[in-house]
């Protein structure tokens, strides 16, 4: 292609909100064979919400959310974002409760009356969050990091993990002290045009797959709805890039699109890199693509237009 063939493919790039950063990039995309999906954020919404609350040792529900959300409430991760939500409406609609905001409160000043002291608190990337409320220590997270702190999971709690995995929702394991006493179901739907983009990559000879920290039967459920055949389930912050060298090693030209600080390292081991716009500054920064409109449409529009940009009559 020739220089102003370039600069044209870069312009009708940018006028569908597909930011190209060099004409190196526009050129590789071409010859895209994998493109590595982050689940979290960028196949779904990224819009986490809790479906489900189950206590196990008869602690009252109110009670046990406020703990819970105390311990999460100083994480930056969607999962702790969508269970201080979570708790807060449940808290706001409790007339019984000591603190109960009523009709004239915002939801804002109850949650910061109801919110429990926290000391030591230690977010931990891929597993969850650890701190200690009233003398106690509080964990958060996925069983990891519960059996990490040795603590045991019974069988009851474990079948119930299991079928909120069995239905594409993350379970999250709430321990008070050296016992296991709750456990939470966030549930975070895909974006609509997911599974269209999904079968179009097939369709183009290109192979879809997904990247995720969270567990294995819950990325396999997500998979299926979205259609995607090949899933990397369980993989810790740092090992996203190893998942992309992975799929370089014969050769193979390899995209990864996220949109997470997490996965910054492997969009810059990307042969491709694709950020979504609405994605953080650091992933925006390593991505050699940025898609402006949030829309995954997009990656098949910068595959296409770097195809049609080089195509030579063979
Ligand atoms: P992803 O690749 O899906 O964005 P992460 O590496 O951020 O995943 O997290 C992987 C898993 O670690 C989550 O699915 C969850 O089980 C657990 N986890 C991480 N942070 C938290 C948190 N603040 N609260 C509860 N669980 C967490
Ligand atoms: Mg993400």
């Amino acid at each position: 292609a020739t220089p102003t063939a370039v600069m044209v493919a870069t312009g009708v790039g940018a006028n569908n909100g597909v930011l190209i950063k060099g004409g190196d990039a526009l050129e590789r995309a071409q010859k895209i064979k994998y493109v590595i999906f982050d689940k979290t954020g960028t196949l779904t919404q990224g819009k986490a919400s809790v479906t489900t609350a189950k206590v196990f040792n008869g602690m009252d529900r109110g009670e046990f959310l406020r703990w819970v959300a105390s311990a999460e409430a100083s994480s930056e991760h969607p999962l702790a974002k969508a269970i201080v939500e979570y708790a807060r409406h449940f808290h706001f609609f409790d007339e019984s409760s000591p603190t109960y905001g009523g009709q004239s409160n915002s939801k804002e000043s109850t949650t910061s009356r109801w919110l429990l002291d926290v000391s030591e608190f230690l977010a931990l990337p891929g597993r969850g969050v650890k701190c200690f409320i009233d003398g106690k220590q509080v964990l958060v997270g996925n069983r990891k990091l519960m059996t990490e702190s040795g603590i045991p999971i019974p069988t009851s709690v474990e079948n119930f993990v299991v079928e909120l995995e069995e239905g594409a929702k993350t379970g999250i394991l709430v321990s008070f002290n050296d016992s296991l006493v709750g456990v939470l179901g966030v549930a975070d739907p895909l974006k609509r045009e997911a599974s269209v983009v999904v079968e179009g990559l097939y369709k183009m000879g290109v192979k879809p797959v997904m990247v995720t920290g969270d567990n294995w039967r819950t990325a396999q459920a997500v998979a299926k709805e979205v259609g995607i055949q090949d899933v990397k389930a369980e993989v810790m912050p740092a090992g996203k890039a190893d998942v992309i060298r992975s799929f370089q090693k014969d050769g193979s030209t390899v995209a990864m699109v996220g949109d997470g600080i997490n996965d910054s390292p492997a969009l810059a081991a990307a042969d491709v890199g694709i950020a979504i716009g609405a994605g953080t500054d650091i992933a925006i920064e390593a991505a050699d693509y940025v898609l402006m409109r949030n829309n995954l449409e997009d990656v098949i529009t910068a595959i296409d237009l770097s195809r049609k940009t080089f195509a030579r009559i063979r």
